[in-house]
């Protein structure tokens, strides 16, 4: 793929990072002596590893195109989401192992050599703070407690890491072994914050500021398409500019006073056109609910395109599975992918299923073929998306390329099936709508 970093290219360069961090403290290292001394310089490794992988976290959630591109918004949630864990246990580790190898060699207790550091050293005091305002938003963050909060509530407090890394920083230079006596590795460390902090900004507020000026992105009409249900239509200048491709979201922010505040992320329900793109949102919350009423000429932030959901250009024949509003990217696919193409589309209700005149006509067209399967599994007997069914359905599916998308449990088991039925796990794409 083409401007796009894989996922292994990704790991790489974080491990090849995480080493030169290790081989910092190595070069700034003479020699290690005591129980004091092992404490110390574990705390030390501990420290500098976790000041890398903030970087690597904020980076992983910057949208750099590429990146995004190559490894896909919902895997780089999970790799953060997963990474935000082992940094706090970096951190919790760096500020025990510290102080205690410190009290060790000063042969006093952790609990005045706490005392000292906190009142001796601003920057220390500093990133203790850090170090609890990070553990607050790893406690917003888990599991159990982000279930109980608004989506927005959670992504605004997550901002105060920002603040954390911020306070942070000038402790790792002040006190810090690897730094204190050497410029040259000062000069690097600020260099790897000041980038990252470039990237955010340039991909954060630059890319979509310069789009949104270039593009010129209104509303063009909103089309009701079931009872929850409507298509938005965006016009723009020169679309084709942004090589979105069938299958990728963007992040939307429609700019009326009740919207402007919270960008979401939609995916493309028509391939674009060179001044047209097309959403399908389905009323979940307050703000799928608001689009139904957005007016003609509403000007809209579009950032994007996002997402590595995108067709993996083999000569196999194609399936298409989508669940509810999974079908949105789906329907995109199914119109521009070549070669022999089939579509099942699974919903609990026909008042569910959206684009049918659509997807016939599509299917009509080129030749391919689309399998609603619809009701309940109660209504059916057994799950109509068993691997037994999916091959009765679609004969010969273990030769297929698979892209699905659903809800998160059809998901799972249909993962489960595909690969029962015999299809290679690496042939099976699949887009999460949650992060
Ligand atoms: C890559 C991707 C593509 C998507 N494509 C579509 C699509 O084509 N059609 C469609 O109907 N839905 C799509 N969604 C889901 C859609 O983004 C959410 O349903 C919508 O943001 C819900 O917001 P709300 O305020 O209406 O509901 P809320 O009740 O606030 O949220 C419901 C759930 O949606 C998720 N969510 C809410 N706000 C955001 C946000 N700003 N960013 C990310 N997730 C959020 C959270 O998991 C939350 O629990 C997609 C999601 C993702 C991640």
């Amino acid at each position: 793929m083409a401007g796009a970093v894989s996922p292994r290219v990704l790991r790489a360069l974080i491990a090849l990072g995480a080493a030169a961090v290790l081989a910092l403290w190595w070069h700034s290292t003479p020699a290690v002596s005591g129980p004091g001394g092992w404490l110390t310089g574990a705390g030390e490794i501990l420290g500098l590893l976790a000041g890398y992988a903030v970087v690597v976290l904020v980076l992983l959630m910057a949208r750099i195109r590429p990146v995004e591109r190559g490894v896909g918004a919902d895997r780089l949630a999970r790799w953060h989401a997963a990474g935000g864990r082992y940094v706090i246990g970096l951190i919790s580790g760096h500020a025990i192992a510290i102080t205690w190898g410190y009290a060790v060699t000063a042969h006093t207790s952790p609990a005045s050599e706490t005392a000292t550091l906190l009142t001796t050293y601003p920057d220390v005091a500093m990133a203790t703070a850090a170090w609890f305002l990070l553990l607050g938003v790893g406690v917003v963050s888990a599991r159990a407690a982000r279930r109980r909060l608004r989506y927005e509530t959670w992504y605004y407090l997550h901002f105060y890491t920002y603040l954390a890394i911020a306070l942070a920083f000038s402790h790792q230079l002040a006190v810090g072994a690897a730094f204190s006596g050497d410029p040259a590795a000062r000069f690097w460390w600020s260099a790897l914050y000041a980038v990252a902090a470039l990237l955010v900004l340039w991909y954060r507020v630059v890319v979509p500021a310069r789009d949104f000026a270039r593009h010129g992105f209104r509303v063009a009409g909103v089309r009701t398409e079931a009872e929850t249900t409507v298509s938005i239509y965006i016009r723009g200048r020169h679309l084709r500019e942004l090589e979105a491709e069938p299958g990728q979201f963007f992040r939307w922010r429609f700019l009326t006073r009740e919207l402007w505040w919270g960008s979401h992320p939609y995916s493309l329900s028509a391939a674009p056109g060179d001044d047209l793109m097309r959403i399908t949102v389905r009323d979940v919350g307050d703000h799928s609910a608001a689009l139904r009423r957005l007016k003609p000429g509403t000007r809209v932030i579009a950032e994007g395109p996002f997402g590595a959901f995108i067709p993996m250009r083999t000569s196999r024949s194609v399936l298409l599975l989508a669940g509810g509003v999974g079908i949105t990217p789906l329907r995109a696919m199914f119109a521009t992918l070549s070669g022999k193409v089939t579509l099942i589309y699974r919903a609990s209700t026909w008042q569910d299923i959206v684009f049918q005149a659509e997807l016939d006509a599509i299917a009509e067209a080129r030749g391919s073929s689309v399998h609603y399967v619809v009701g309940s599994r109660s209504d059916f007997g057994t799950d109509p998306l068993s691997a037994a069914g999916l091959r009765h359905l679609v004969p010969g599916v273990h030769k297929m390329d698979v892209y699905l998308c659903g809800p998160p449990g059809m998901t799972g088991t249909a993962v489960a099936a595909l690969t029962e039925a015999g299809v290679p796990r690496r042939r099976i794409r699949y887009e999460s709508f949650e992060f």
